[in-house]
C-alpha cells in the first residue's frame, strides 16, 4: 500500500485506502464504521466454505470476522500478499493459525476480556438453571403439566463448591459472582500464579482435585492443542455423581461423546452447555434427547454491552494497525487468550506479554451510553486519575503511563503529570489496595513501576516520551523508521511519521513535527 520512493507532498498527504474484508455480515455501530472509513474501504464477502476463503482474503490488507465457518490456515495466510492485520470480533482465536500469522508479520487482534462479564453471567445462569430445574419446569408448565412441584426438587447454591478451570478474565468474574451466592471457589490454571488465585479469593488446586471436589465445574480455558478434550471419560468418572458441568468456552474442550455417556449413566448429575463440538448443534445430536441438560446456542457473549464493546475495540485496533500504530489488544502467537493468561499473573520473562483487558476511549462509551469499564478498574476509583484514564484508550500492561500522559492533554511527561500519577499510586498503596512489585529507572529518561492490585491485572507504569520531539536526534528517528519499514515494507510515509509519534508518546502531528519527520524520511532514503 505505501510508497517507497522519496516523499512528495502528494504521497505525504495521501488518504489511506486499505482493503478491509469482512468474512461475515456484521452490523457496524456508527463508532466502528467511522473508525474504518478513516483508513479504508470495507467489503463484506460472506465465506460459507473453506474453499472460498482464499479468494476472499488474498488481496485484503485487513481481514475481520465474527462467526465465519472456516480456518485462516498457514496455507491461506502464506498466500495473502498484503495482509497486515486479522481482527476477530470476539475472544476465541481457534480459527487462526497464530504462529503462521506471526511468522508472516500479520498482526492478530481480538477483544480480550470484552465479553467476560456477559459470559460469566451466562455460566452463572446455567448453574442456576441446573440447580433449580428452571428450564425443565418451564417446559412442563407450558405443556400443561400440573404435577406437584417436588418433581422439580432442586439444590441450593449456598454452601456448594465451584471448580473453575481457566482463571482468566471470565473465570475471575465467575468467581466474583459465585462469592455473592455463598459458594466456595477453587480454580485450576497452571498459567496463573497460585498467589494471584488466592488474592482473588479462590483456592488454587490441581485439575484432579478440582474435579473430585466440586459440586459445579465450569470451563473457561481457550481451545488449544493442550485443552482439546481436556475433560473426557476418565475425568468425568472422577467427578461427584451429584455434580454439574458447565461449558461456555469451546465445545471440543469436552469429549462430547464421553459426556453424553456420563449423563446417560448418571456418572454426573447434569450439564449446562453453550458450545458444542459441532456448531450449530445438529438436529439428531444425542444431547438434545437427554434429561438433566440445559443447552443454549453459543449465546454467552451475546449481551448488547459486550457486543458493542467487542466490535468497537477490535475495529479500532484493526484501524490502528493499518495506520502503523500499536494495537491495544494484540493476540500473541502463544495461543491468544490461551496461556499465559490475559490477567498477566504468572507471566514469565521472555514470553510475549499477555494482552490486558481493553478499555475503550471515554467518548465511545459516552456515545453508546454504557458505563465505562474503568468504573471497576482500581485506578478508576482514584479521583483525578479516573478522568485521565477514561479520556484516552486502554490501560494496557505497558501503556498505562502513556495513556495517562496523553489523556492529560500533554505531549510530554511533565512534572505535574508525574506527580499526579505518583499521588494516585501512593493513595492506592496507603489504602493497601495495591502493592508495588518493582521499582526501577532503567535509564535517565525512563522510570517504571509494576503495580499489583488484587483481583486485577498488574499494570506496568512506565514513563516514555519525556523528551521533546526536537530533542531526539534525527538519527534515532531514522533508525526507528527503518526498523518499521523492515517489519512493514509497505508502510506509507504518513504511517512512519505516526509510528514515531506513537513510539515516543507524542500526541499530534503538528506542521512543525511533520517538517521534522519529513527530514528524517529524506535522510532515511539518502543514507
Ligand atoms: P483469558 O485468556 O482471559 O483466560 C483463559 C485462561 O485459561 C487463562 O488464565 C489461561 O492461563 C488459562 N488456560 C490456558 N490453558 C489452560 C490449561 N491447559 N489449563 C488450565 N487453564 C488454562 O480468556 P477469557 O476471556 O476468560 O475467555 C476464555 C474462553 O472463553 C475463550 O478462549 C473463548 O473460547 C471462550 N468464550 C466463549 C464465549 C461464548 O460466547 N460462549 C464468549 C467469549 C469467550
Amino acid at each position: 500500500m505505501g510508497s517507497t520512493g522519496p516523499p512528495t507532498i502528494g504521497t505525504l498527504h495521501r488518504l489511506m485506502d486499505y482493503d478491509i474484508v469482512f468474512l461475515d455480515r456484521v452490523e457496524l455501530t456508527p463508532v466502528s464504521r467511522r473508525a474504518l472509513e478513516r483508513v479504508g474501504s470495507v467489503r463484506t464477502v460472506p465465506v460459507t466454505a473453506q474453499e472460498d476463503l482464499l479468494a476472499a482474503v488474498r488481496d485484503a490488507d485487513a481481514v475481520v470476522y465474527h462467526l465465519f465457518p472456516g480456518h485462516l490456515t498457514r496455507d491461506v495466510l502464506e498466500r495473502c500478499r498484503r495482509l497486515r492485520v486479522i481482527g476477530r470480533i470476539g475472544i476465541g482465536m481457534d480459527q487462526v493459525d497464530l504462529p503462521a500469522a506471526a511468522g508472516g508479520g500479520i498482526t492478530v487482534v481480538n477483544a480480550a476480556g470484552a465479553q467476560a462479564a456477559a459470559v460469566a453471567d451466562h455460566a452463572m445462569a446455567l448453574m442456576l438453571c441446573l440447580a433449580r430445574n428452571v428450564v425443565a419446569s418451564h417446559t412442563a408448565l407450558v405443556a400443561g403439566d400440573r404435577n406437584p412441584p417436588w418433581q422439580f426438587m432442586g439444590v441450593e447454591l449456598e454452601g456448594k463448591s465451584l471448580g473453575i478451570i481457566g482463571f482468566g478474565a471470565i473465570g475471575r468474574r465467575l468467581a466474583q459472582r459465585a462469592f455473592g451466592f455463598g459458594i466456595a471457589v477453587q480454580a485450576y490454571d497452571p498459567y496463573v500464579a497460585p498467589d494471584a488465585i488466592e488474592e482473588a479469593g479462590a483456592t488454587p488446586v490441581g485439575l484432579a482435585e478440582l474435579l473430585a471436589g466440586s459440586d459445579f465445574v465450569s470451563v473457561h480455558v481457550p481451545l488449544t492443542d493442550e485443552t482439546w478434550h481436556l475433560i473426557g471419560a476418565d475425568e468425568l468418572a472422577t467427578m461427584r455423581p451429584t455434580a454439574y458441568l458447565v461449558n461456555t468456552a469451546r465445545g471440543p474442550i469436552l469429549d462430547e461423546a464421553a459426556l453424553v455417556a456420563a449423563l446417560r449413566d448418571g456418572v454426573i448429575a447434569g450439564a449446562g452447555l453453550d458450545v458444542y463440538e459441532e456448531e450449530p448443534l445438529a438436529p439428531g445430536n444425542p444431547l438434545l434427547a437427554l434429561d438433566g441438560v440445559v443447552l443454549t446456542p453459543h449465546i454467552a457473549g451475546w449481551a448488547i454491552e459486550a457486543q458493542v464493546r467487542t466490535q468497537e475495540s477490535v475495529v479500532k485496533d484493526v484501524a490502528r494497525v493499518l495506520r502503523g500504530e500499536t494495537p491495544v489488544s494484540p493476540v500473541s502467537s502463544a495461543g491468544g487468550t490461551g496461556a499465559p493468561s490475559s490477567t498477566g499473573a504468572g507471566h514469565r520473562p521472555g514470553e510475549p506479554r499477555p494482552a490486558a483487558q481493553p478499555m475503550l476511549p471515554y467518548s465511545a462509551w459516552e456515545e453508546s451510553g454504557l458505563p465505562h469499564p474503568s468504573a471497576t478498574h482500581p485506578f478508576g476509583a482514584v479521583p483525578g486519575l479516573r478522568r485521565i484514564i477514561e479520556t484516552e484508550g486502554p490501560v494496557t500492561t505497558d501503556r498505562a503511563y502513556k495513556v495517562y500522559i496523553r489523556g492529560s492533554g500533554s505531549t510530554r511527561v511533565t512534572k505535574l503529570a508525574r506527580s499526579k500519577l505518583d499521588q494516585a499510586v501512593n493513595r492506592l498503596l496507603a489504602q493497601k489496595q495495591a502493592q508495588i512489585d518493582e521499582l526501577g529507572s532503567p535509564g535517565d529518561s525512563e522510570y517504571q513501576r509494576v503495580l499489583r492490585v488484587p483481583g486485577s491485572a498488574p499494570v506496568v507504569v512506565r514513563e516514555i516520551g519525556s523528551r521533546d520531539l526536537y530533542e531526539v536526534p534525527l538519527n534515532e528517528v531514522v533508525a526507528l523508521m527503518r526498523q518499521r519499514l523492515e517489519q512493514f515494507p509497505g508502510a506509507s510515509h504518513e504511517e512512519l511519521m505516526r509510528f514515531v509519534l506513537d513510539t515516543y508518546g507524542w500526541k499530534r502531528l503538528t506542521d512543525k513535527a511533520r517538517t521534522y519527520l519529513t527530514d528524517a524520511i529524506r535522510l532515511m532514503y539518502e543514507g
